[in-house]
């Protein structure tokens, strides 16, 4: 029998600890192991990633690249420029290939793209491996053990869990590497065909990504930002392997913070540090294993002689809500994404902005929109002018660094859909999914969808004050002051509230309050003094309307499936 020939194809797993596919592959003893990257138009062109998220995949693409030549000086991570679904075929024949290994992917994309990718292999006569390791469990067998439903609470995924039986414990990094073989590619690249939403992807300026199969030197390389036509990122968040093992390591030293961890009494106004781990962008890149994670703290809990605390609100509790979305995400496929066709999310008529009847407070005859009005609060909301300062400071936080703490995405999400704007909670993900560097489809959508209350959460009249809520953590207004620095001499008693500072301060703090935000209100300057803008409406009537508006859409209690687009809008069968 000729020794296997394997391909690694590194996806969702940019690491070489605890990863049970590299495992399986380096199981067969192979004879030479490619390890490799296929530049998938999907993420190229279709999928909307900014700047921080791209610099955040070359670092981990860099780091994993290093650690493979410091196991063999023969091999590296080799990028390669073409969709895999064309790619693999001639590759197969191209390296003689008797073997193809990966991560399992159960989003709904990459199940389609995997599925053909197989059907390729088995025709070129190539054994294909899949191993989990993206999640504790694996998505399949919690929605089987879910009576086949998606996981829509943590208490389905534990009981679900309890049944598939205890975590795997975390297999140690690969002290070696086999060679990577011949690597000549004697075939020409084939250009992925332009989709329609082609334009709206080049303003991230990756038209130059596909410039040559193996890169423009021939060599594999990792490309940079520059080369890629990428504006530079300008998060501080860096990604890889290393940086990720060393957070995880700091983290745990900490026996009293991991063991005693409880989301909720986490302050979304704290930065550097931020009072949360900051380790989803790395489990999102899979250059940290969660069952490493997951077994680190665990470890940590049990060994604790103090009260720990449990899920769900601590450290494995956040992993278990990971599973969660991951689990519902799987069930649901590219439903659950989205609004239409989505069985599990409730319809609500967005966007709702002045058809109320003021003697009941209740929608009156056909839902109406108004989408200039919308459409401007979007604006200001997506650009950090709403002229409530916490909302603008967390949204500046996002847009600049690409992260932002989780309570903090409750403020801005609640805010956005069902507690200010009215707003469909689709078009504040799809913010999320350009500036987020830990953007993960499934918990993006899943979350979005528990702020707005159409799925997994619904006491609606539970509004989150961007007054109140952040005074609880943070009197001073410091988080304010960090990312608004319009503000940064407000007194404390008007840093959440600019609007109602007497003229003379705002003068004396070097502030006009005034506009309407349609400005960058981080740049204008009037008569020599800065600008911030008055609130874009006033926050305690739009809350009534919304609250009003969430009742009666749950009276109606229509779901996405019971939906259908009109005329350019939703309305209900
Ligand atoms: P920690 O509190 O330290 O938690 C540890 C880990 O648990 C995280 O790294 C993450 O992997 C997981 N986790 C924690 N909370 C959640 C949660 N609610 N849902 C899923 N996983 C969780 N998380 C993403 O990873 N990607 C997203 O695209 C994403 N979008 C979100 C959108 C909205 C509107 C909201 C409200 C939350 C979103 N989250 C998302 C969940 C959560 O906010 C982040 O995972 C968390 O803030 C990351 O910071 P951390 O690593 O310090 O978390």
């Amino acid at each position: 029998m000729p020794k296997p020939r394997v391909i690694y194809w590194f996806r969702t797993d940019l690491r070489l600890h605890d990863s049970p596919a590299l495992k399986a592959a380096l199981d067969l003893k192979p004879e030479c192991l490619y390890p490799i990257w296929t530049w998938d138009p999907h993420y190229v062109y279709r999928a909307r990633v900014g700047s921080n998220r791209w610099q955040y995949l070359l670092d981990c693409q860099n780091d994993l690249s290093t650690s493979i030549t410091k196991l063999n000086p023969k091999s590296k991570l080799l990028l390669i420029r073409e969709a895999p679904q064309t790619l693999f075929p001639k590759l197969f024949k191209a390296w003689h290939i008797t073997h193809l290994v990966f991560e399992k992917d159960t989003d709904a994309y990459a199940r389609e793209r995997d599925d053909t990718v197989m059907q390729l292999a088995r025709k070129a006569g190539v054994e294909v491996v899949v191993r989990m390791g993206r999640t504790l469990y694996d998505p399949d067998e919690l929605i089987k053990q879910n009576k086949n439903k998606p996981t829509m609470t943590i208490n389905q995924v534990q009981n679900a869990g309890a049944k598939i039986g205890q975590i795997a414990r975390p297999i140690p990094a690969p002290k070696s590497l086999p060679d990577p073989g011949n690597t000549a590619l004697s075939f020409e690249q084939e250009k992925p065909v332009p989709r329609p939403d082609f334009n709206a992807v080049q303003r991230h300026g990756t038209e130059n990504s596909y410039a040559q199969l193996s890169g423009p030197n021939g060599d594999f390389a990792v490309p940079t930002m520059e080369e890629l036509g990428l504006k530079p990122a300008t998060s501080k968040h860096r990604g890889g392997e290393t940086v990720a093992l060393e957070a995880l390591s700091n983290i745990i030293a900490d026996k009293s913070y991991t063991a005693t961890f409880a989301k909720p009494n986490t302050a979304p106004t704290a930065f550097e540090p931020q009072s949360t781990t900051l380790l989803s962008p790395h489990m999102h890149f899979g250059s940290l294993s969660c069952r490493e994670f997951y077994w680190h703290v665990q470890d940590v809990v049990t060994a604790y002689k103090g009260k720990a605390s449990q899920p769900p609100t601590s450290l494995t509790g956040q992993l278990l809500f990971r599973d969660m979305y991951f689990g519902a995400q799987a069930a649901m496929g590219y439903s659950f994404a989205q609004t239409y066709n989505n069985s599990h999310c409730r319809f609500i008529p967005w966007h709702l902005s002045s058809k109320i009847d003021p003697g009941s407070g209740l929608i009156t005859g056909e839902y109406q929109t108004d989408d200039a009005q919308a459409e401007e609060w979007f604006q200001r909301w997506k650009f950090g002018r709403t002229g409530f300062p916490w909302i603008d400071a967390l949204m500046r936080q996002l847009r600049t660094e690409g992260w932002i703490h989780h309570l903090g995405r409750h403020a801005v999400a609640c805010f956005l859909t069902r507690g200010g704007c009215y707003i469909d909670w689709e078009r504040g993900a799809e913010v999320f999914e350009e500036w987020l560097i830990d953007h993960e489809t499934a918990c993006n959508s899943g979350n979005w969808q528990w702020l707005s209350c159409t799925a997994f959460f619904s006491q609606f009249y539970r509004c989150y004050s961007p007054i109140a809520f952040p005074k609880k953590t943070d009197p001073d207004g410091d988080f304010v002051r960090r990312y608004v620095p319009e503000l940064v001499k407000y007194d404390k008693k008007y840093i959440y509230e600019p609007w109602k500072t007497p003229i003379a301060d705002q003068k004396a703090w070097a502030c006009l309050i005034k506009g309407d935000g349609s400005d960058d209100a981080e740049k204008k300057v009037d008569g020599g003094y800065n600008t911030y803008p008055k609130p874009m409406f006033d926050f305690p009537e739009r809350r009534e309307i919304c609250i009003q508006g969430m009742k009666k859409a749950y009276e109606v209690g229509l779901y996405g499936n019971d939906a259908r687009v009109k005329d350019g809008s939703w309305r209900a069968l």
